[in-house]
């Protein structure tokens, strides 16, 4: 397939007074692994959460393959979208958070399995196969009775990625998706996303991890004060970028 799979256009977001988004351009290749680079709070999260919409931009575009995502203009005003066309625009662009977030009261097979079930309708039996079948994706196959109070960070970050899978995506975000783990516990989940990024998923990654962006990702796009500083392959980003905000940034995490 050619052409983007994700296309953003002056994409804006402002929460009350402040613009946190201010105009942003981006787009995404099928099996493109980008990683997404910048300080705390220039708005790496809200972008992601505006591709999954979870927040609904102020204005701008966002394409996925030749559909137009984000609420639609009518006679100047913005129109929110059906919530059914949300549900499916999540099927499409799965998203993985810092915080693990999973059903406390569900197994680890019956995380993977509650929305496929209840989104994509299938039958417990075969969402019993799917869920197995990513769980062991994941390395967890013999924990999948496990509820998360029992397992690790690691371990129930996997169940998320598999959870998110789960809906079959074509897309899938992290958010900063090992912040939160100690380094060998984050190791297990980095290794489960760059064996995603090697059988070709499309990815958009915000990360601090800097071995990870440079050895799985194609693109490092720089986010400061809610645009587009600069991109490129990492091998210039990290070594010869052309704006001094992208030095002095990496100089801090590098
Ligand atoms: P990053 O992920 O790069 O650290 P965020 O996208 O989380 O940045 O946040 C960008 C800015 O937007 C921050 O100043 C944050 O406080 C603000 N912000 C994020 N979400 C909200 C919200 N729901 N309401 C108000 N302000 C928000
Ligand atoms: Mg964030």
């Amino acid at each position: 397939m050619s052409g983007p799979i994700i296309r953003v256009e002056g994409l804006r977001k402002a929460f009350g007074e402040r613009e946190v988004l201010r105009g942003i351009d981006l787009e995404v290749a099928t099996g493109e692994v980008v990683v997404i680079i910048g300080p705390s709070g220039c708005g790496k999260s809200t972008l992601l959460r505006c591709l999954n919409a979870l927040e609904t931009p102020t204005q701008g575009r966002i394409w996925f393959r030749d559909e137009l995502l984000g609420q639609q203009e009518k006679n100047g005003r913005l129109i929110p979208r059906p919530e059914v066309e949300v549900d499916r625009q999540r099927t499409r662009i799965g998203m993985v958070f810092q915080r693990f977030n999973l059903f406390p009261h569900m197994t680890a097979l019956g995380n993977v399995m509650e929305a496929p079930m209840r989104v994509k309708g299938l039958s417990r039996a075969q969402a019993e196969e799917l869920g197995t079948k990513l769980l062991g994706r994941v390395g967890l196959a013999d924990r999948k009775d496990e509820y998360p109070a029992r397992l690790s960070g690691g371990q129930q970050q996997r169940v998320a990625i598999a959870r998110a899978l789960a809906m079959e995506p074509d897309v899938m975000l992290f958010d900063e998706a090992t912040s939160a783990l100690d380094p060998e516990l984050a190791d297990e989940v980095l290794q489960v996303m760059k064996d995603l990024a090697r059988e070709g998923m499309t990815m958009l990654v915000v990360t601090h991890e800097m071995a990870f962006a440079r050895e799985v990702a194609q693109r490092v796009v720089v986010l400061d004060a809610g645009v587009v500083l600069e991109q490129g392959p990492p091998s210039v980003i990290f070594t010869r970028p052309s704006q001094p905000r992208t030095r002095e940034f990496l100089r801090k995490v590098l």
